[in-house]
Parts: structure tokens; C-alpha cells; sequence
């Protein structure tokens, strides 16, 4: 939906209106009653997925200085033989001034002073790397763009992200191929991993996530 925005937004841009409508047909397309407890539920998340993509409308509109240049863009950097790292970058955006951005969209309700930060975050240092080696310059700045905010928020890249992640990418690779996995349990991943029966530190969480 937000890369149909920006595939269109050249000479003729999509208004709200158009993007609306894409949205509404979508909706109907994929989004089967059953899905839902009630049709008030129902309701009620469509009218937040409108109330997002005004604000995203807007932001975008007040944003002249900066456009998108890759979108949903995957990446592979072959760090070391036999290991690569691998990401998915929502968006990489070139200002007027010849800045990289890279950014990654967020889409939590929650207060924005509870959601994570761009300083000091692992997940956009890599992205940041992803970034340099499909454009072949260091992003200037990385961020989150929260989506039910409508705000963005960045901070520079530096030298120090790229070594954080570099030697995370390193250690774990160590680990790979010392065939030491040491299993990270965590409730969100737990519940979804298809390891489940062969993970011994799954029955240590079990009773936690049956109560989740
Ligand atoms: S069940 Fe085990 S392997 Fe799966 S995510 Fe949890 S800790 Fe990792």
C-alpha cells in the first residue's frame, strides 16, 4: 500500500482519496469477516488502518525534501566464506542534499515513548550495512518511521554500529560453526517456531506461553 503511494508519486501523484480506495479494496479482498470476533472489531481496525495511512498521506506531503528510492528491498552480504548477511529494508530515501536514509517502518499502537528508539538499535546498524552495500554509500542517518504516529525519528550512522554488528555477525557465526547453538528463548519467537518438540529450552517456557 505505502509502495503504491510511492510508485505513483511522480507527475501524478496519488491523492488521499485514490489511496483510500486502493486501501477499502484491499480490505475487501483479503480481509474475510471471519477473521474477525464481530464486525465492530472488524470496523474498528479498518477505520485505524484509514487513520494510519491519513497521517502516513500527510506526512509524506509535508516531506519535499526527501524521496524514496528503494522500497521492501532485500540484501545479502557475503561478510564471510560460507556466511552471509542477509536483511529486508523497508526503505532507503535520498534527500535534495544527497543524504541516505534508510528507514523501518513500525507499526505499533503503543505510546510512542514506549516504542524502541533508533540509537543503539542492532536491527537499523544492519540495515544501515544493507543499505551501503545496495547503494555503495554509508546511509547518513537511520530511523524508525512509526506508522500510527505518523513520525520519524533518526539518528546518525556511525563507524562504532557497523562494528557492533560486524562482530555480533562474527561471533554467531563462531558459534555455527563450533556447533554451539545455544537456544535464546523468548514467548513470541516460542510460540511460532517449528522447533518446538526438538528444543529443549521450549518445555522450560511451555507452561509461561500456555498462559500468554
Ligand atoms: S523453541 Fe527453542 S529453537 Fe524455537 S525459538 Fe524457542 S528457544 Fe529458539
Amino acid at each position: 500500500m505505502l509502495e503504491a503511494y510511492h510508485r505513483r508519486n511522480g507527475l501524478f501523484p496519488m491523492t488521499l482519496e485514490e489511496m483510500l480506495a486502493v486501501y477499502h479494496r484491499a480490505w475487501e479482498q483479503h480481509m474475510p469477516p471471519f477473521l474477525f470476533e464481530n464486525e465492530w472489531d472488524a470496523e474498528a481496525m479498518r477505520g485505524e488502518g484509514v487513520d494510519v495511512l491519513t497521517r502516513f498521506y500527510h506526512r509524506e506531503q509535508e516531506n519535499r525534501t526527501r524521496r524514496p528510492l528503494y522500497f521492501e528491498i532485500g540484501f545479502a552480504m557475503p561478510l564471510r566464506p560460507g556466511f552471509q548477511l542477509t536483511g529486508r529494508i523497508d526503505r532507503i530515501d535520498a534527500t535534495d542534499a544527497g543524504e541516505y536514509w534508510v528507514l523501518d517502518y513500525k507499526t505499533s499502537g503503543r505510546a510512542l515513548e514506549r516504542l524502541p528508539r533508533p540509537e543503539g538499535s542492532l536491527q537499523l546498524a544492519l540495515y544501515a550495512m544493507g543499505s551501503e552495500s545496495l547503494t555503495g554509500k554509508r546511509p547518513d542517518l537511520m530511523g524508525f518511521y512509526y506508522l500510527n504516529h505518523g513520525e520519524v525519528m533518526t539518528t546518525t550512522v556511525q563507524q562504532h554500529h557497523v562494528d557492533t554488528v560486524t562482530e555480533a555477525f562474527h561471533m554467531l557465526a563462531d558459534a555455527i560453526e563450533m556447533n554451539e547453538f545455544q537456544p535464546m528463548p523468548e514467548a513470541r519467537k516460542c510460540s511460532e517456531c517449528v522447533y518446538q518438540s526438538k528444543c529443549p529450552a521450549f518445555t522450560q517456557v511451555e507452561n509461561n506461553l500456555l498462559t500468554l
